[in-house]
């Protein structure tokens, strides 16, 4: 094939990855689900210096981090790609996120270069940088290369060529809705490497890492120092070396966890919104609907869930959000419903809404008939 047939078909290719969505996308509790992914392992030990080999600091690390989420952050359920030294494909780190319906997904890393002086730690998220894209191609090309230890790589990475620094413009349309959330990870993360970790700071940074490639969710690749760099080789093997760098990125960690939060309770919640379409009817009379479930975090919107009655929806309350089905001024006419969604959700009942705000059922029947 010529290039621009190899090119054409790697977007198209791209494309049609990127549109693929996981069917479940979220944690039945409610939790938020971080993915933790130790890069190399195994067989590949990603770079090395010596006795002393990158999957190792990577998984000390990330244990470090997972164990302080583990221990302090309510909510938060943590999924490992591995725990231990084992190989796993990068194509199936990603799958583990998407099956997990995860809200994050952190792949941490240590750098190498020819140059034994770089060091600093630095954080990528996927995409193309325009004024440093040989530097961070580089790196990027050197962290996919771990898929030379796969079997048959050509299967699962259609297109991308590990030694051809072309195939990488697959990424270029990987820049995703998930964009603004990977941002402000890496940003808090590369802050916190740098504020109490202490670190030389190399600064946010995008590039095309295949383990960010797949994964239908925000993500960031960490590399947290040079192992070519004895010093700070030294540094990230030490006991003092893990616990502060494990520390930093859980501090990052919270304070995503915080944003993340905040962003949900501004979400707008469907007390709010009743009376877009009719405000005359919604002035004068209360609106029925029928609450069904409780869930700590708003469902994805390819939720199956959403799409099991008509006009599901919303509201927050004492931080939670309460889903709710059925839109309508009729009593008689939620009753049904509520029978209805009783045959799946036997505790469902109606709640209504007055002029914004959440009143009381009997509230609601004598302003009707206050009306009448
Ligand atoms: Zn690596």
């Amino acid at each position: 094939m010529t290039l621009i047939q190899k090119i054409l078909r790697t977007l198209i290719t791209a494309i049609c990855l990127f549109l693929v969505v996981p069917a479940s996308a979220v944690d039945k509790d409610g939790n938020f689900v971080l993915v933790i992914d130790p890069g190399h392992g195994g067989k590949d030990p990603g770079a090395v210096n010596g006795k002393n080999q990158e999957k190792t600091i990577n998984l000390n690390v990330a244990l470090k981090m997972g164990k302080l989420i583990e221990d302090n952050c309510k909510n938060v359920k943590v999924i490992y790609t591995r725990k231990t030294d084992v190989f796993v494909e990068l194509y199936k780190r990603a799958d583990i996120a998407n099956k997990a319906g995860a809200d994050m997904f952190i792949s941490v890393h240590t750098n190498s270069a020819k140059n034994k002086s770089a060091n600093g730690a630095e954080t990528y998220l996927l995409g193309v940088e325009e004024n440093r894209a040989s530097a961070n191609l580089n790196v990027a090309l050197e962290e996919n290369k771990a898929i030379l230890f796969e079997n048959d790589y050509e299967t699962h990475y259609e297109g991308y060529d590990p030694n051809s620094p072309e195939s990488m413009i697959i990424f270029e349309f990987m820049q995703s809705e998930y964009q603004k959330e990977s941002l402000k990870m890496a940003t808090f993360n590369q802050n916190q490497m740098v504020k109490s970790a202490k670190r030389p700071d190399r600064g946010v940074h995008q590039a095309g890492y295949l383990v960010l490639w797949k994964s239908a969710m925000p993500s960031i690749l960490i590399e947290l120092g040079f192992i070519s760099n004895d010093a700070e080789c030294k540094y990230l093997v030490s006991q003092k070396g893990v616990d502060e760098m494990g520390q930093s990125l859980y501090k990052a960690f919270c304070e995503y966890l915080d944003y993340h939060n905040k962003q949900l309770d501004k979400a707008v919640p469907t007390s709010q919104a009743i009376g877009n379409e009719d405000t005359d009817k919604s002035e004068s009379l209360p609106v029925y609907k029928v609450q069904f479930m409780s869930l700590k975090n708003p469902l994805k919107s390819n939720d199956k869930r959403l799409k099991a009655y008509s006009n599901v929806s919303y509201f927050k309350e004492s931080g939670v959000c309460k889903y709710t089905c059925g839109d309508t001024t009729d009593y008689d006419a939620i009753l049904k419903t509520k029978a209805e969604v009783q045959k799946k959700y036997k505790d469902a009942f109606v709640i209504a809404f007055y002029k914004g705000k959440k009143i009381s059922v009997k509230e609601a029947r004598e302003i009707e008939a206050k009306n009448k």
